[in-house]
């Protein structure tokens, strides 16, 4: 069974993003639980809890449909020990908030190295921010996305989430989020069945896909290998509609949200559409 969505505005509140998921027509979703360019949030109340788990039930939305994501201001793998506190602390209430709505996942990117640390440091720093984050909660796994690799973000090489995993205590509760444009960006081709074939074998060679736990499906407006993140709709950019198609027929990619993030919200309904259709066809 495949669970396929968007990525919906939680304007209004987080069961509004449930509501709006419903009218896509989709079987899942991802959410910011707070407004993704601040540090600070209120908290969750007793009734917003409530009306999120309402309308999720209603819905027929459970938690590994849903694939919330952290805020962009994070950095796990951040130089300044000031800086990577502050990350720390967002993290972990990103990852407490997620867990009072009821989910089990939490996508994050790594973080970046800002020029000021080696690779291999700001991987385990990564690594040891999950590690305090999962002692703070109980049931949350942590879903690290790959990368584009723009400016000195790690998470662009199969092999960063394979060292993050490495150094991460509890391999239960760690797992990733496959972008199909970062991956794209990031020197994976993508454009043809072999070259998809070609991609995931390397990926279950260097991590294993008992680690993948949720999908980011994006054509992309950049080039293979550029390392800039621009996300496309489906069919338009450079990666083109093969690989969509191809995860659509693969029963390897059944069972975790795969979630558009794709540019022109207008289409996402014609595009969740059009991605069942290729189930079958
Ligand atoms: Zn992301
Ligand atoms: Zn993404």
């Amino acid at each position: 069974m495949k669970y396929i969505g968007a990525h919906v505005s939680a304007a209004g509140g987080v069961d509004q993003a449930v509501i709006r998921a419903h009218e896509l027509e989709a079987t899942a979703f991802a959410l910011f639980t707070k407004n993704q360019r601040q540090w600070k949030a209120a908290p969750l109340s007793a009734a917003t809890i409530d009306a999120f788990k309402a309308a999720c039930e209603k819905y027929n939305f459970g938690p590994q449909q849903i694939l919330p994501h952290d805020s962009f201001l994070i950095n796990l793998g951040h130089p300044v020990m000031d800086a990577l506190e502050k990350s720390r602390a967002a993290f972990i209430d990103e990852m407490q908030r997620a867990e009072q709505l009821g989910l089990t996942l939490l996508n994050f990117h790594p973080g970046s190295h800002l020029n000021q640390i080696e690779e291999e440091a700001c991987l385990k720093r990564i690594a040891e921010s999950v590690n305090i984050a999962l002692d703070k909660t109980s049931q949350v796994v942590a879903v690290i996305e790959n990368t584009a690799g723009q400016g000195s973000n790690l998470g662009f090489r199969f092999e960063h989430l394979a060292t993050i995993i490495e150094h991460v205590e509890d391999k239960s509760r760690v797992g990733v989020c496959i972008d199909t444009c970062h991956a794209f960006a990031g020197g994976y081709d993508l454009r043809t069945e072999a070259a998809c074939e070609e991609t995931f074998a390397a990926f279950e060679r260097i991590v294993g896909l008992q680690y993948l736990r949720g999908m980011h499906l994006n054509d992309a407006k950049s080039a293979f290998g550029s390392r800039v993140d621009r996300h496309h709709s489906l069919g338009e950019g450079n990666i083109g509609k093969t690989v969509f198609s191809w995860l659509m027929k693969d029963a390897r990619f059944d069972g975790i949200p795969l979630i558009l993030e794709t540019i022109n919200p207008d289409i996402w309904k014609d595009e969740i559409a059009w991605l069942k259709s290729e189930q079958k066809s």
